[in-house]
């Protein structure tokens, strides 16, 4: 059975870029389906979904990603294999072309599971990693948000392969304006993602809500007496406590494929073997 599911941020989306949007995403999907599809693990498809959001320039990960209040880019990525409960995950870094890729190889390369600012960087240097100047990550729309308080065009994915295994990825630039070191949910295990052997889910909204609450691994713990749709449905339900804003998506060892959230829009992606092409939407 072969799942996939992508997302490119929640919030407020203006309706002229939803269909350019919805168009990538599907992109994304269909990269990590064919990942799946020629036989690749999980992982590689989560990877490979997650690379085509990050080096598209309208999403806010990789290239694009936001600025922080001093106009550098500090960007966040996280990945964890279900199967083995391994994980991988980068804070802060401000020129590795492909942050996912580096969280990777946090998890696979590396004796630990979460590096961060220059650390994470030398680590990077010291495995051939492909690096940018700031240049590349800055857009138009990026230096136009500056100073703008907003969040959305995260993007992250979760997916099923042949062999049953679940992975989950997620990268971002985090929020516009933000302080310098200021690191959000993304990268943090449990609140932006988390995958075991029956489940996998990543978050995308504002982070200081999504950690308080640990928003992913909620569905874990739901899913012993729910369905996932229900599962995820209730972990939404449960922002409501702090008044906070955020979408997931999920999806678990059967096929099953959710996702909600409380915000004005989430842009999404997903694909299973049934469907001719991936069904996008916003
Ligand atoms: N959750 C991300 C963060 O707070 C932002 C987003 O999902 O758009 O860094």
């Amino acid at each position: 059975m072969l799942r996939i599911i992508v997302h490119g941020g929640a919030g407020d989306i203006k309706s002229e870029e939803v269909p350019i949007r919805v168009d990538v995403c599907k992109k994304a999907c269909s990269a990590g389906f064919s990942a799946l599809k020629s036989g690749k693990s999980s992982i590689d498809a989560v990877v490979e979904a997650v690379k085509v959001l990050e080096d598209h320039p309208l999403f806010n990960a990789g290239r694009g990603s936001y600025l922080n209040e001093e106009g550098n880019v500090e960007m966040d990525a996280g990945i964890m294999d279900g199967s083995t409960l391994n994980m991988g995950a980068v804070s802060a870094v401000t020129c590795v072309k492909s942050p996912v890729e580096l969280a990777r190889f946090v998890m696979g390369k590396s004796e630990h599971n979460f590096l961060t600012g220059k650390g994470a960087e030398a680590f990077a240097k010291e495995i051939g990693m492909q690096f940018e100047p700031l240049q590349y990550f800055l857009t138009e729309r990026t230096v136009k948000l500056y100073r703008k308080t907003q969040f959305g065009d995260t993007v992250g994915a979760v997916a099923l392969d042949e062999a049953g295994k679940i992975a989950v990825a997620v990268s971002t630039g985090g929020v516009p304006f933000k302080h310098v070191g200021r690191v959000g949910d993304s990268p943090l295990i449990g609140s932006g993602f988390y995958a075991n052997d029956s489940f996998g889910a990543v978050a995308t909204g504002i982070g200081e809500d999504i950690m308080r609450l640990v928003l992913s691994v909620r569905i874990g713990f739901y899913l012993e007496r729910m369905d996932l749709d229900k599962a995820v449905t209730q972990a939404i339900k449960d922002l409501d406590v702090i008044n906070g804003k955020a979408g997931l998506i999920a999806l678990d060892k059967m096929g099953n494929i959710s996702f909600h959230y409380n915000t004005k829009g989430m842009l999404y992606a997903y694909m299973r073997e049934d469907l001719r092409e991936c069904v996008g939407g916003i």
